[in-house]
């Protein structure tokens, strides 16, 4: 038990575990630095915005994280704010979203689509980045946000945390939450934030200032919230976990070496995302479908997915662009995860353009890029989704996290005072990261 209670905590990552470990930790009067390497906040859930050449028409993806639906008393709690301030609305689809089956040539069998309509499908508006910013703005003033900045090293002294930080090559700041900017989504896990005011030189000093600043800066609590191979880098010292990233995060020496290990277990796939604007509609018989492999003799085997795993007609989301005065409409198109292991290494062009002869085979037509594709862009996401999330570990009867009904959906060294979070250490879905963030914050805060 601390002598005094704990002020100040660092955050690493602003996907949704990190939002929600920000939040709690804010209620509890704790000022919080969160520390995001992307351009904006939201982490997977994100959204690519293009501009078509010629015509300067604005086109918008939710390239990552398809829909939000309900999990945990929580993240519905979470949900129904969001809904309030206006950042999510449900996706309504009439019965258009659901699974579709696949013949063994990988052809769509037609007449097998199967809508899913037990449960509500929400999405971010106007785009899916808007979550993220809603989130951070819900934690309050106490949350200060630094994007464009990635966490290269942590120190813990026995008393304190210290952060080591870099720059990203694109930047962008937002220091007082609730003031972000316009639709800036065009990074990696884009999300909108602002940007310094100011530009070139005034803004590059202003950056720099702010990253002296953190560095130059103790910690009593810190937060990771990462994908499970980021987390085994940073916490492992650059280790274990594999990922495409490389780097040298964590400098070579262990920092928590027991959960660089459990995060470095859970093993992630990638997962390819075609973007695509087209200047006609595709004649496909649903808004958004799972396709999966049907086992000939009907046993209940996984699914066996072909080249093209989810496929939604993204412009029907609430509040996105029209596509050629009406006439078009965007496509995300996320590539089965056999398929994107295979295809992991091949350039994004040859991606784009190999997923996009794969949508027409399913939707029975020919798309000639030339004639027939606005924009056309594909995404690489290393680290999709963790495949063997680590199992729920409750605190100990006895701990005072335990009187809080935890589920053990994080790791603690209440020793460093350290918790870590994400996806990894609950389930592969929004809503589990977001949980496992909830209750990273309260387990850790019941441990000083
Ligand atoms: C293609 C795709 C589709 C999906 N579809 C759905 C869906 O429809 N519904 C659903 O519920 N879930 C879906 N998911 C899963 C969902 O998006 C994730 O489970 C969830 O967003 C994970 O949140 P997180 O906070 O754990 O991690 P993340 O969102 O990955 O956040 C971690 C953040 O940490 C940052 N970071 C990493 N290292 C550092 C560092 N050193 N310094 C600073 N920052 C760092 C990263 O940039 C990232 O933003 C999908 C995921 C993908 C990829």
């Amino acid at each position: 038990m601390a002598a005094t209670s704990p002020k100040t905590a660092l955050v690493v990552g602003g996907g949704f575990a990190g939002l929600a470990a920000a939040q709690v930790l804010t209620e509890q009067g704790l000022e919080v630095v969160l520390v995001e390497q992307g351009r904006g906040l939201g982490g997977r859930m994100c959204t690519r915005t293009a501009t078509v050449a010629g015509t300067g028409e604005r086109l918008t993806f939710d390239h990552g994280c398809q829909y939000l639906t309900a999990r945990s008393p929580q993240w519905d709690a979470a949900l129904e704010r969001l809904r309030a301030a206006g950042a999510v609305a449900a996706w309504e689809t009439g019965g258009r979203v659901g699974t579709a089956a696949l013949d063994a040539d990988d052809g769509l069998i037609l007449g097998s689509f199967s809508a899913d309509k037990s449960k509500e499908l929400l999405v971010g508006c106007p785009t899916n980045s808007s979550v993220g910013r809603a989130l951070a703005a819900a934690a309050g003033p106490r949350l200060t946000t630094l994007t464009g900045t990635r966490i290269r090293g942590l120190s813990w002294d026995g008393k304190a945390w210290r952060a080591t930080a870099s720059r990203r090559p694109v930047l962008s700041l937002r220091v007082t939450p609730g003031q972000g900017g316009g639709e800036s989504e065009a990074a990696d896990a884009a999300g909108g934030g602002g940007s310094p005011s100011g530009s070139g030189d005034e803004a590059e000093g202003q950056l720099d200032e702010v990253l002296a600043s953190l560095e130059s800066r103790t910690f009593d609590l810190a937060i990771t919230a990462m994908s499970s191979v980021s987390t085994a880098k940073l916490l492992g010292g650059g280790g274990k976990g594999g990922g495409k990233e490389g780097g040298k995060e964590g400098g070579g020496v262990p920092l928590a070496a027991d959960v660089a290990e459990a995060a470095g277990d859970v093993r992630s796939n990638v997962c390819w995302a075609l973007i695509v604007a087209l200047n006609r509609k595709l004649d496909l018989p649903f808004d958004g479908a799972l396709l999966s492999r049907p086992d000939p003799a009907g046993r209940p085997v996984p699914p066996g997915y072909g080249p093209i795993a989810w496929l939604s007609r993204d412009s029907t989301k609430p509040g996105r662009p029209a596509v050629a005065g009406g006439a078009g409409e965007t496509w995300v198109v996320h590539g089965g995860p056999g398929w994107s292991n295979e295809h992991a290494d091949e350039p994004p062009e040859a991606v784009a353009l190999e997923l996009i002869e794969e949508l027409a085979r399913l939707a029975q037509t020919e798309l000639l890029p030339e004639r027939d594709v606005l924009h056309a862009e594909a995404h690489r996401w290393n680290n999709a989704y963790p495949l063997n999330p680590r199992p729920p570990v409750p605190p100990p009867p006895g701990s005072a996290a335990s009187g809080l009904g935890l589920a053990g959906c994080y790791m603690l060294r209440a020793d460093m005072a350290l918790a870590a979070c994400g996806d990894w250490a609950k389930g592969p879905r929004a809503g589990d990261a977001y949980l496992s963030g909830w209750e990273a914050a309260h387990a850790l805060l019941a441990s000083v």
